[in-house]
């Protein structure tokens, strides 16, 4: 059993102290003197619940910067699978790091994957610390025999950290995958007891083509196909019909709005005022770092919240609701008691540094953080009950950094 103290607090507005066992919240209201393996004096900083990022590319990050300023399918075509027919497992290995590492600072402890060589992926986050759903992506062009592979990979894998690390089953979209596969995908998902996602109703194009080739919408397309239900992660969501909403409201789908990249690439917008009356249960994704430009959570939590609001009203998607988005929805979709700082919860949190000047006047910290911070005001990040960026301090960070850079030099040279 390994115990951490964290002294003098401030949790939801009040100093207190939180003891950890066994990565767990045990007790959020201990004795200051209370026992334990080790204790970290938080005089000064706020805890509060690490992010939940429930849709992206992680090894992306190589890529970040290297295509900007175009529409989608021009920015997928010409730019982003070519390139990426080039990475090897290294490139995967030493993207995923930089990856991590980035969101580790930006507060993020969980992340739900869309990407190839997914153990690449997940020797990076099981190494570092965090926790993750790795999307192993499938698509009817890369042949039988891969996907055959890839899905005797998903049935037998398993992570040696299996308590933060797990595979998900991911159909890259109903343009890329023909009916066989996602019915396929569907029954992997079941039978594996894992999640499925899936880009879903990204853009107008997507949709009209979809209503083109098989006479319905991509929301009605998958139902149809019986891929819908509570395992169910479905990416960006920008044209979905209040129908729709209802269809997947009703078999349970988790949504993943990605405010950052549906704006930069003009997808649209997210109907949030519409979905959140629809009892979907709606979380936040950044998508990959070259649609975005980076995995930062918490801006996500803001443009996610001035998206719904210059498309609604100034009512609309208030900064609490932004934040239950971006952090407990986003545990909740893969089953996860965390996203919150209570007893018995996932010691998944962040450390935040209240002498910080967008911290302050401190009349409101949960607006202060969607709305006015960035990520300097984090001090620390936990995961599991352990520190994984301790007094602003990651470690290995030169070494990723570096090696993250000779990959580019070979790929871009
Ligand atoms: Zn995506």
């Amino acid at each position: 059993m390994t115990t951490l103290l964290l002294k003098n607090i401030l949790l939801d507005g009040r100093t207190t102290n939180i003891l950890i066992k066994d990565g767990l919240f045990a007790d959020l209201n201990a004795a200051a003197d209370a026992a334990a393996d080790s204790i970290y004096d938080a005089s000064g900083e706020a805890i509060v619940p690490s992010f939940f990022n429930t849709h992206t590319h992680a090894a992306m990050t190589l890529l970040r910067g290297y295509a900007d300023d175009m529409e989608l399918f021009t920015w997928l075509n010409d730019h982003i699978w070519p390139f990426e027919a080039k990475m090897t497992a290294q490139d995967i290995y030493n993207g995923s790091r930089l990856a991590v590492l980035e969101m580790i600072r930006s507060g993020t402890t969980f992340f739900c994957d869309m990407y190839w060589m997914m153990e690449e992926t997940a020797k990076a986050v099981e190494e570092m610390g965090i926790r993750a759903a790795l999307g192993v992506t499938l698509m009817d062009r890369l042949g039988e025999e891969k996907i055959a592979a890839d899905l005797r990979f998903l049935e037998s894998w398993k992570s040696p950290c299996a308590n933060r690390v797990e595979l998900a089953i991911a159909p890259h979209a109903v343009y890329t995958a023909g009916p066989e596969l996602l019915e396929r995908c569907a029954q992997a998902a079941r039978s594996n007891g894992q999640r499925l996602t899936i880009h879903v109703s990204e853009t107008r194009q997507e949709v009209e083509d979809c209503i083109r080739a098989r006479g319905m919408s991509p929301v009605r397309w998958l139902d149809k196909l019986g891929v819908l239900g509570p395992n169910v992660i479905a990416a960006h969501c920008v044209y979905v019909d209040p129908e729709e909403m209802d269809i997947m409201a009703e078999r349970g789908v988790t949504v993943a709005h990605n405010p950052c990249s549906n704006m930069k690439l003009a997808s649209g917008i997210f109907p949030a005022a519409k979905f959140a009356a629809s009892g979907c249960n709606i979380t936040i994704g950044t998508d990959g770092t070259s649609s975005n430009n980076n995995l930062d959570m918490r801006e996500e939590m803001k443009f996610a919240s001035l998206l719904a609001k210059v498309s609604n009203n100034s009512e609309t998607l208030p900064a609490q609701e932004a934040f239950k988005w971006a952090t407990a929805n986003g545990a909740k979709a893969f089953g996860l008691n965390a996203g919150v700082i209570e007893k018995s919860a996932l010691a998944d949190a962040v450390l935040l540094d209240l002498s910080n000047e967008r911290l302050t006047p401190n009349y409101n910290l949960v607006s202060n953080w969607v709305y006015a911070a960035d990520s300097r005001a984090i001090s620390g990040v936990l995961c599991d009950g352990r520190f994984v960026m301790h007094k602003g301090i990651v470690e290995n960070e030169e070494e990723i950094l570096a090696k993250a850079r000779e990959s580019v030099a070979r790929l871009a040279g």
